[in-house]
């Protein structure tokens, strides 16, 4: 069993600084969980705690059955896979592979079955004579994870693995290490500040701001239902469109109104609007660019959703197209079919698609519907 739980965690450095803050997680056996949130929010402190390479001040780690936080990092059944690899410029692909089982007196035979067996898996039998120096970024990368691999850990922790990838290599080895999950069957748990690459692969993602986690779910979840403004804005590219706005009643119907521009809510919403006591007060209206609609049959379908947008910026990027529009002076992004006819200088109509509207608490920042 290679579950990992965390219990009331908290790390607190000297100085004052609390990197993590009741951190309670858990971790099921062969997920594949991604560590997500801008700099400085405490990923890597919660990922080097789970390693054993960071004291926790407070709070329980469990791996399998076992309470860890006195285990030390060598027992602890764990590999850790960088950011930079830490390869050893002076020993052979091989020789790299093998240091850790060398030093835990691994047979010899045991040893070279392993190293062949990552190497395979890996796509690097060929390269396993060659020093680190003569090897390409992304064959690095491998051999740093080919180091994780021998050692058969029950879990996997990687930090930022991708992140000195180019762009086209990144990708590529986004695809590749979710393949190594299904292949070993593992636990994962992998720390990044790149939505994208948390999106990709993580079978749940957990959003962390300020130490503090914000939401916890599937791709798909967090990206339909998020949470909070924060978890809104954060998943996604380009970021969810936000809007300040008020919530009136007109003829028995709730309206989002903002400017001159009034969004009839769909009864499902606005029942829980209602029933929540937001009629008459200010929220936050979010929509996706994608949920942004400039076709014609969206415009005849949708009443009492649509806007005027006077085009600023058309981005065509091949399957689709962005529209950067400005609304009464608020700059909003639509993601727009790319057959669309815009132009950078038109007034156009854009639908919104009412159902898909998310609202958020200005005070609280929490999602309403
Ligand atoms: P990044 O993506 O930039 O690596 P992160 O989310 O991984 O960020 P952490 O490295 O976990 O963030 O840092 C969390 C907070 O703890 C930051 O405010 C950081 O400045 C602080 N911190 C990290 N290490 C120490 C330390 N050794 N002493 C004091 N404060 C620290």
């Amino acid at each position: 069993m290679a579950s990992v739980r965390l219990k009331g965690v908290y790390k607190r450095y000297p100085g004052g600084v609390t990197a993590v803050s009741d951190f309670n997680l858990d971790i099921e056996d062969k997920e594949f969980i991604v560590l997500v949130g801008p700099s400085g929010c405490g990923k890597t402190t919660t990922l080097r705690m789970i390693a054993g390479l960071e004291e926790i001040t407070e709070g329980e780690i469990y791996i399998g059955d076992r309470l860890v936080n006195d285990v030390p990092p060598k027992d602890r059944d764990i590999a850790m896979v960088f950011q930079n690899y830490a390869l050893y410029p002076h020993m052979t692909v091989f020789e790299n592979m093998a240091f850790g089982l060398k030093l835990r007196k691994f047979p010899k035979d045991e040893i070279k079955r392993r190293v062949h067996e990552a190497a395979k898996i890996l796509g690097i039998e060929h390269l396993l004579d060659r020093k680190p120096k003569a090897l390409s970024g992304g064959q690095r990368q491998r051999v740093a994870l080919g180091r994780a691999i021998v050692r058969e850990p029950k879990v996997f922790l990687m930090d930022e693995p991708l992140s000195n990838l180019d762009a086209k290599l990144r990708v590529q080895m986004r695809a590749e290490l979710s393949k190594l999950h299904k292949r070993l069957g593992t636990t994962f748990i992998y720390v990044t500040h790149d939505q994208t690459e948390a999106m990709t692969m993580g079978t749940r993602i957990v959003v962390m701001k300020d130490g503090f986690i914000q939401q916890v779910d599937t791709p798909q979840v967090l990206y339909e239902q998020p949470a909070n403004l924060f978890v809104a804005g954060f998943i996604g590219s380009p970021q969810m469109n936000f809007i300040e706005s008020r919530i009136e009643q007109k003829d028995k119907s709730l309206y989002v109104v903002f400017g001159n521009n009034a969004i009839k809510l769909p009864e499902g919403k606005a029942k829980k609007v209602e029933e929540l006591g937001y009629v008459g007060k200010e929220v936050i209206l979010g929509i996706r660019p994608e949920d942004l609609h400039d076709e014609e049959i969206f415009l005849q379908t949708a009443q009492d959703a649509v806007v005027d947008a006077d085009v600023d910026v058309v981005e065509m990027l091949g399957s689709e197209t962005l529209l950067y529009v400005v609304v009464e002076g608020l700059n909003l992004v639509a993601r727009v079919d790319p057959r669309s006819k815009a132009k950078s200088g038109d007034r156009i109509k854009l639908a919104f698609d009412v159902n898909r509207i998310h609202l958020f608490d200005k005070e609280t920042e929490k999602a309403i519907v």
